[in-house]
């Protein structure tokens, strides 16, 4: 059903495979790393996923029967506990991919909706799984993956999350979204700064796409997933469900619930410590790590894309491609 997709994983896999095994036992990743930024932030640019055709008709209603009250009684149902500032009731920007939402939130929360199912499906990946040896390697990598996901798309309120849209500070010209990564505990409230590039990123573009055949954007229809070359390489698969998880692995309290170590400041969360961009510098990231031995770079547990390129990895295959095949 997608061929080239599952021929590319192999040989990104084969290609993994014949680096020289240079890991050293033992490495972790907090007392290594650079100190973790004040702040945290996706720095990705447009260029990586340049604008498709967008369809302008009104979206009159969500997908998958996600809810679009502009209430947050469904919020319960997610794995965190999520707020709106009322800023977010303005309508998405002019140009936006998402100017058929009536409302900014209505947008977020169904980015929202499609992170918790990105974790939710990559929760249980082996060590040996194919989306996970893509961005990581062995242990403490594998539990703390594992537990970062289950805390993502747990009920039980792990972490909690006010959305943001007035792109103020900390936003910078780059920033797709910037996550509050000070110290706090699951019931407290931490922003996430929703910057205006985020309307327009090729990285927060599109939203999965779901069991509706309706081909409006953002929706990228099944066959666009698949498509023989696809621009700006494995960064195509970039989604605003990925960019968000990404922002959520920030958190200090999901970062301890995950089992990382804490910086200088007590923080847990995860840092932005890959040189390129989305899942193509996270690629990178775990091969210089594997590299790398003075033990200098941060291993890829603690560096946020990791997270979300695995659980994308993953989330195509099950959610998109064929559940059959993404199953083990
Ligand atoms: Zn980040």
């Amino acid at each position: 059903m997608c061929s080239f997709l599952l021929t590319s994983l192999l040989r990104l896999l084969l290609l993994l495979l014949s680096f020289p095994s240079l890991l050293l036992a033992g490495k972790e990743g907090r007392n290594k790393q650079p100190q973790t930024p004040p702040v945290s932030c996706i720095k990705s640019a447009d260029n990586h996923n340049p604008p498709l055709l967008l369809n302008k008709s009104p979206q009159k209603e969500l997908r998958d029967g996600r809810s679009s009250s502009s209430s947050n009684d469904d919020l319960s149902i997610l794995g965190g506990s999520f707020s709106f500032a009322t800023n977010c009731h303005a309508k998405p920007p002019k140009g936006s991919s998402y100017e058929g939402f009536t409302t900014m939130q209505e947008a977020l929360l169904a980015a929202v909706h499609d992170a918790v199912a990105l974790a939710q499906a990559a929760e249980s990946l082996p060590a040996t799984s194919v989306a996970f040896t893509h961005y990581f390697k062995g242990d403490p990598q594998h539990a703390n993956f594992v537990a970062m996901m289950r805390k993502i798309g747990d009920q039980s309120d792990a972490y909690t999350v006010e959305f943001d849209c007035a792109s103020g500070k900390p936003c910078g010209p780059q920033s797709i979204a910037v996550t509050d990564a000070t110290v706090g505990e699951p019931s407290t409230r931490k922003t996430i700064q929703i910057c205006n590039t985020y309307w327009k990123s090729g990285a927060t573009r599109y939203l999965l796409p779901g069991t509706s055949t309706s081909p409006d954007p953002p929706y990228r229809s099944k066959q666009e997933w698949c498509t023989s070359k696809p621009t700006g390489g494995a960064n195509y698969y970039a989604t605003a469900g990925h960019s968000l998880l990404h922002e959520f692995t920030h958190l200090d309290t999901l970062g301890k619930q995950a089992g990382l170590s804490p910086d200088g400041d007590g923080r847990h969360g995860t840092g932005d410590f890959q040189k390129g961009c989305e899942l193509n510098g996270a690629r990178t990231q775990l091969d210089s790590w594997v590299k790398d031995t003075k033990g200098v770079l941060a291993s890829p547990d603690y560096n946020a894309e990791s997270y979300a390129a695995t659980a994308t990895g993953k989330g195509i295959l099950l959610l998109v491609v064929a559940p059959a095949v993404g199953n083990g």
